[in-house]
Order: C-alpha cells, then sequence, then structure tokens
C-alpha cells in the first residue's frame, strides 16, 4: 500500500517522487524506461539552483542567443550574468530519478495500464518490464506525470485527451569539435523561418560533443526531416555524424484543471504545461511536479480532496503571467515571415534582451524598471500595427 503512486519518471514524475519521499509519504514511482526522451536540453540557471543540479550534469554553457530571421538576418544576444545550461536526457532524467529512489522512493519498472478502484480501494496497473506480468500498486493518490499524451490525463481528467501539440522534431549529432564558421559550441541559434517552420521555430543547440538540431511544428504535412536537414545544411553541419533521429510532441496549452476531484492530479506535459513560444518544458515540469507533490502531501494530511487543486492554483499564481505574456508573444509574431523579421528586429533592442533573458533565466518578470517595459510595449505596438519598417533595428 503506498500514499502515492507517481506514473512516469521524467523531470515532473521524479521531482513529485523526491519531494513526497523527502516528506515521510510511501512513493512509488512507475517509469516504463528505455528510451530517451527527444529534447533539445536548455535549462536556466533557476532550475539549476532550484533543483540543486550539480556541476556533472550541464555538459555546455551557452553564452550567446542568435536569433535568425526569415531574411537569414542574425542578432546576437548576450547572456549576461550567467549561462543557460545544457543536459542531456539520458544521464539528466537518470540522476533525477536515483535521486528520488534515494530520498526513499520505490522505483517500479514498467508501464502503466490503467487505474482500477473496486471496494474502497485504488489501484494502478502496470505491466512489470523484467517478468512481462500485469501487477498492482494499491495507493491512496496518483500523479499522473506520464509526458505529453498522458493516459492518465486521457482517462481520468477533463479535456486531458485534447491537450493541442506542436511536434518537435530534432537530431542529435556529433558536434564539430571546437566549432566551425557557422557553428559555436557556445552558443544557440534560434532560426525564425517560415520554410524552416510555419508556425514554430529552428534549433541548433550545443550539447558539448554532441548538437540537438531540430524545429517543431503544429501543420500537417510539414516535412519535419527535410526542414532538420535544412538546418544541418546552413549550419555547416550536413556532414556530421547522425546520432539518434527523434521526434515528440509539445503541448501548447496547460489545462483548466490538473486533478480529478478524486485522487489523482497531473504534473508536466501531462498538464500540458509548456512555456508558448520557447516551447521551454523541463523547468515548468521540475516546478509541476514540486506543486503536485505539494498538494498530494496536503491531501494525505487534511483528507480533503479539494486540497489537489493546490497544485494548479500554486503553478499559477508565479507563472501565469509569464505565460500569458508568452502566448501572446506566440500569437502575435509566428504567424508570418514578416511578422517574424519583426520579431527578430525587436531582439536588436537592449531593453528587450535584457527582460527576456532575466526572464527565462530567473522566471520573473522584472519589476524594477518600469520604463523599459513602457518602450517595450510601445515597440511592440509599432511593430504589430507595422508603424516601423521592417528592417527598424
Ligand atoms: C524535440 C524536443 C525538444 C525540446 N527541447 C526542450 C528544451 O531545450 N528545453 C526545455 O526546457 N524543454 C524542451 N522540450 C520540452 C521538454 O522535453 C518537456 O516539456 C519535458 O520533458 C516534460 O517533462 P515531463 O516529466 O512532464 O515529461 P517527460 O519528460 O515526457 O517524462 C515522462 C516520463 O513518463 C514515462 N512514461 C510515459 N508513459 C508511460 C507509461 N504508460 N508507463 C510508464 N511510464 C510512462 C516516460 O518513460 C518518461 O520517463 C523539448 C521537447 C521536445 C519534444
Amino acid at each position: 500500500m503506498f500514499d502515492v503512486v507517481v506514473v512516469g519518471g521524467g523531470p515532473a514524475g521524479a521531482t513529485a517522487a523526491e519531494d513526497l519521499a523527502r516528506s515521510g509519504a510511501r512513493v512509488a514511482m512507475l517509469d516504463r524506461a528505455g528510451r530517451i526522451k527527444p529534447c533539445g536540453g536548455a535549462i536556466p540557471p533557476r532550475l539549476i539552483a532550484d533543483f540543486h543540479i550539480p556541476d556533472s550534469q550541464i555538459v555546455a554553457r551557452i553564452r550567446t542567443a542568435r536569433m535568425i530571421s526569415p531574411t537569414q538576418r542574425a542578432v546576437d544576444i548576450p547572456i549576461e550574468n550567467g549561462f543557460v545550461g545544457m543536459v542531456d536526457r539520458e544521464h539528466f532524467d537518470e540522476f533525477l530519478r536515483t535521486r528520488a529512489v534515494e530520498a526513499g522512493a520505490e522505483r517500479l519498472t514498467g508501464t502503466f495500464l490503467r487505474i482500477e478502484r473496486e471496494g474502497g480501494t485504488t489501484a494502478v496497473v502496470y505491466r512489470d518490464k523484467a517478468s512481462r506480468e500485469e501487477r498492482r500498486a494499491v495507493t491512496r493518490l496518483i500523479v499522473g506525470a506520464d509526458g505529453a499524451r498522458s493516459d492518465v490525463a486521457r482517462a481520468e481528467v477533463p479535456g486531458g485527451d485534447r491537450i493541442p501539440y506542436v511536434i518537435a522534431y530534432h537530431e542529435i549529432i556529433a558536434a564539430p569539435a571546437g566549432g566551425t564558421a557557422d557553428y559555436d559550441p557556445d552558443r544557440c541559434d534560434v532560426i525564425y523561418d517560415g520554410k524552416i517552420s510555419p508556425d514554430f521555430y529552428g534549433w541548433v543547440f550545443p550539447h558539448g560533443a554532441q548538437a540537438s538540431v531540430g524545429m517543431g511544428t503544429g501543420i500537417d504535412g510539414v516535412d519535419l526531416k527535410r526542414a532538420t536537414a535544412a538546418l544541418r545544411h546552413a549550419a555547416g553541419l550536413t556532414g556530421c555524424e547522425t546520432i539518434r533521429k527523434e521526434g515528440a510532441p509539445i503541448p501548447l496549452k496547460p489545462l483548466d484543471k490538473w486533478d480529478n476531484d478524486r485522487d489523482t492530479v497531473l504534473a508536466g506535459d501531462a498538464a500540458g504545461v509548456v512555456a508558448p513560444s520557447s516551447g521551454e518544458g523541463i523547468y515548468y515540469a521540475m516546478v509541476g511536479g514540486r506543486v503536485a507533490a505539494t498538494a498530494a502531501a496536503a491531501t494525505l494530511a487534511s483528507g480533503r480532496v479539494k486540497d489537489l487543486q493546490l497544485a494548479r492554483r500554486l503553478f499559477m499564481k508565479e507563472h501565469k503571467t509569464v505565460f500569458r505574456v508568452l502566448r501572446s508573444m506566440q500569437d502575435a509574431y509566428y504567424k508570418s515571415d514578416e511578422r517574424r523579421e519583426r520579431f527578430v528586429s525587436l531582439c536588436h533592442d537592449v531593453d528587450v534582451q535584457r527582460l527576456t533573458f532575466e526572464a527565462y533565466m530567473n522566471k520573473k518578470l522584472v519589476k524594477a524598471r518600469p520604463m523599459a517595459h513602457v518602450r517595450i510595449g510601445l515597440k511592440n505596438l509599432a511593430h504589430l500595427t507595422r508603424l516601423v519598417p521592417e528592417t527598424y533595428a
């Protein structure tokens, strides 16, 4: 009998399991294992600090972000006072799972099948990886952290089967040692170009000895592999060895409700929680795991299922505004090449650079610079209403 079974051992599930184990709960973490999560692996300093990520997990430190427009204009944004960290999900996720087990969580390896409720008991039913047999883990509560297209969300939470997605595809390649004229191992390239992605963006993210090159789109019929080949060509990476080719959905919108008013609460991609515009999900998955653990612990202590609602409430209190701003940026600027050109132009602005990067790095909208906000707001408006020419810098 467990207090909580966490379904999924990615950043959301492993964080929830670790926090619950530390709070003294009897917790199991079920993960099917054997697959590396397709992911660019970029994480902000706030994550490294809040979740105590050791240096050994950081395979590259990024000091510049290069924004590239449809007409190939490049704007380099220096990352001041820190760096964007790069992790390899193969090792990062396993590190998080091991830490959860060391904190006291029991690890179950197998595939989630369903939740059964009979005679007042609830059980998570899964296929055990080693024996191939069906097993039951009896529990009081469940955290659904089984990623995008979550089976737990689909079965338990209204709307869980209708989360909108972009499909992201990337290739992990062997990076040219020391870099080239077009590839810098300390720089992330973000490519806004309708030929690469008509509704999202492409990227080249260095990972030390490897690099992730890919793009995302929610539009059917876009050839993801061809777009990625074009990205590799533009960055002079066509001849590099391809180590893996893989794709996965990135959810676009958090669900309105994360619990089932009974015994289950969602976290991370399962709840649709990825930042609009950027597709950043690792930090938000870990925060989601943390607030799900807080909500589950509160419910275990009080016996009130209503306390499961705490998860979404705590998350939104902190991140709602950033999500809203990023959503409107995506709606405004990812529509056409003309808008993308304007977006990259806007990135020339030092105030825009500082505020976006402060928001990314520290997950806070900085209130101390009200005039910068006003200036950015006006420039934004001028671009969207075409009061300034496209080549404004
Ligand atoms: C190509 C791509 C690039 C990305 N790049 C970035 C980036 O650079 N930075 C960033 O912050 N975010 C990025 N993201 C988003 C990020 O990867 C996700 O938001 C994040 O992994 C979500 O974490 P999670 O724990 O919620 O889900 P996941 O990481 O998907 O973990 C879910 C876990 O559940 C397990 N699981 C699933 N189903 C079952 C089942 N039936 N039974 C048992 N176990 C199950 C899986 O094995 C997995 O371990 C990217 C996503 C994609 C697709």
